[in-house]
């Protein structure tokens, strides 16, 4: 079974290796680009400021899309490359792409039918047809059944496409642990705080492990630098006169449960500001997100989260389209990120490339960045071969390396989990949950819990098991409590709590797993719950102390 390195072992391999290639950035661009290079025999290190995925990588709308929007800006090639990979990433990941249907009630007519209606021909077309099944035109009655958030308020027709989502956070641990299985090195809450120079050249890095406080010298042939909307802070640690490269943007969602907000499908709607935007309804799990705001930030990159005008603009949005009465107290959680746009000619955030870039610095570190989560793949095969672009490599096999998973269909391995459960005297419901969501991994991860007193829900209504926490604490280098629940489960974009009460009862439990003791498990607790405010951002209005409302 694929997992981390244990955070010790992984920073005393740091101290004593040599690498091929330093990764500085565990997003999911980092993590595809230590992927890739192991997939080569490349010896790769990476390394982590925060845990991984913690920036954009657990922030994005979770969509393994092509974009159909980006049609509209004639961005023929970037929608081309990301299809592809949508269907490529649903056959080597099936449990964790999952496929579903996106529907776009026309509002406008004639005109607006056709113009979608020929947008999602392109889009059949440029992923060759390989798409779950073809787009097609359905009356109300479909959309109705799908979507009840809407019943009565759908125009006659509608139209239906495939895209895929995902859990973004999980993606980027199965990226990394898959790495790791073809002997990467990868450590989080490591920052790069310095390079290592040797001949005009960067060589390697200091590398601070930020929970223990202790550097290390990290020395490799080559280093990318794919630290997201951050890049251009590393970038100027090499080249401290260049000119940046990046504007971020900042996106923004709000949760809701399923019985505040029915849709089964995915549905696109307009925005209510007249600015031609669309935002989004999507089912995910338990939950429904519904965003997306698309702002310049301008107050910095470190804490990033909903402003009262996101919230505002989604809402209105959302209730004057669905015809609901729902305030931002409604809502379960709210989030967001940082998008690493590249910086061009357009005024609007929202019509800046989503294309990535790849950058020789002066003294040879390539920076990658752009992009989506999407592209991964080609993304980390770019950076790659420009890092090494004077260097025979041998091939990438991302395309055939299976990302964690089963070699089963995720069907057959859901009975399998549900049979399993109730043979160790459980509710069949947590093995079903663990195989559909983890894959031949969740079997393993059931076993386990049962034997420690962990199989049981950490919330009702909600899919997580508490043993993942534990496995994240053991086998996923979740630091702490908080990375546990933050990316090992998403209890904090689900759960109104985001799982406190929950964890609460099971802290002694964890305690003897972890060899901690429970006060300091439950300061990790408090830590959690006081960044969870802060992420979650103004969903309550602090000036005038008032739910904000559409
Ligand atoms: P990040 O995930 O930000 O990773 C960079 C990492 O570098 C960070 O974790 C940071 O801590 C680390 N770092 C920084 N400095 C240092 C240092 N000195 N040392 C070590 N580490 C360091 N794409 C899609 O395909 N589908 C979507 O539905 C989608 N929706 C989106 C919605 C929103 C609101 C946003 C903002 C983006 C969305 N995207 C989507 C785009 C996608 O999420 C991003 O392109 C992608 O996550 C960027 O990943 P990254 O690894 O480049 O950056």
């Amino acid at each position: 079974m694929r997992r981390l390195l244990p955070r010790e072992k992984a920073l005393e391999r740091l101290n004593e290796g040599r690498f091929d290639l330093l990764v500085i950035g565990g997003g999911i661009t980092g993590a595809g680009v230590a992927l890739d290079g192991a997939s080569r025999g490349l010896r790769v290190a990476l390394v982590e400021r925060g845990d991984y995925s913690s920036g954009t990588s657990s922030r994005s709308s979770k969509m393994i899309h092509g974009g159909l929007r980006y049609l509209e800006h004639l961005e023929v090639g970037l929608v081309r490359e990301a299809v592809r990979e949508r269907d490529l990433l649903r056959r080597l990941a099936p449990h964790l792409v999952r496929p579903l249907p996106f529907v776009a009630p026309v509002v406008r007519g004639r005109v607006e039918a056709a113009a979608l209606s020929a947008g999602l021909w392109a889009y059949d077309l440029l992923s060759l047809f390989r798409s779950v099944s073809a787009h097609r035109t359905v009356e109300a009655s479909w959309v109705e059944a799908r979507a009840p958030g809407l019943a009565g308020r759908v125009p006659k027709e509608a139209l239906v496409w495939w895209d895929c989502v995902t859990d973004d956070s999980r993606l980027v641990l199965e990226v990394l642990k898959t790495a790791t299985a073809l002997g990467a090195v990868t450590l989080n809450h490591a920052e790069v705080v310095e390079f290592l120079t040797r001949a005009g050249r960067v060589v390697g890095a200091v590398v601070k492990e930020r929970l223990g406080g202790e550097s290390v010298r990290v020395w490799a042939r080559r280093v990318v630098n794919a630290t997201g909307v951050w890049a251009d802070r590393l970038r100027a640690m090499e080249d401290p006169g260049g000119p940046p490269l990046l504007v971020p943007a900042r996106g923004a969602h709000l949760v809701f449960r399923r019985q505040d907000l029915d849709v089964r499908v995915g549905v696109v709607f307009p925005s209510a500001a007249g600015d031609g935007r669309r935002l989004f309804a999507l089912p995910w799990g338990p939950v429904v997100l519904v965003g997306t705001t698309d702002e310049r930030e301008e107050g910095g990159l470190d804490r990033v989260a909903p402003t009262p005008g996101d919230v505002r603009y989604i809402l209105h949005a959302l209730c004057s389209y669905f015809d609901l009465d729902l305030g931002a107290g409604d809502a379960v959680a709210s989030f967001a990120g940082l998008r690493p746009l590249l910086a061009g000619e357009k005024e609007r955030t929202a019509d800046l490339s989503r294309r990535h870039t790849v950058l020789l610095g002066p003294l040879g570190m390539v920076t990658i960045t752009g992009g989506k989560l999407t592209t991964f793949r080609r993304m980390a095969r770019d950076a790659v071969e420009a890092a090494f672009h004077d260097e025979a490599l041998p091939p990438s096999r991302t395309a055939s390396i299976a990302l964690a998973g089963s070699r089963v269909p995720p069907e057959q391995l859901e009975a399998e989990g549900a049979s399993l459960a109730s043979r160790l005297g459980l509710a069949p419901e947590l093995g079903r949950e663990l195989a559909a969501r983890r894959g031949e991994e969740g079997l393993e991860i059931l076993v386990w819990s049962a034997e420690r007193g962990l199989a049981a829900w950490v919330e009702p209504g909600l899919p997580w098991v508490v043993g993942e926490l534990g496995w994240g604490l053991l086998h996923e280098q979740a630091a702490g409590l908080g990375d546990a629940l933050a990316r090992r489960t998403r209890l904090s974009l689900q759960s109104r709590d985001g799982g406190l009460s929950g964890t609460l009862p099971f802290l002694p439990h964890l305690a003897e797993l972890t060899g901690r003791a429970s006060p300091s498990l439950e300061a990790e607790l408090r830590e959690y719950a006081a960044k969870l405010k802060r992420e979650r951002g103004l969903t309550l209005n602090p000036n005038a102390e008032e739910p904000v409302r559409a």
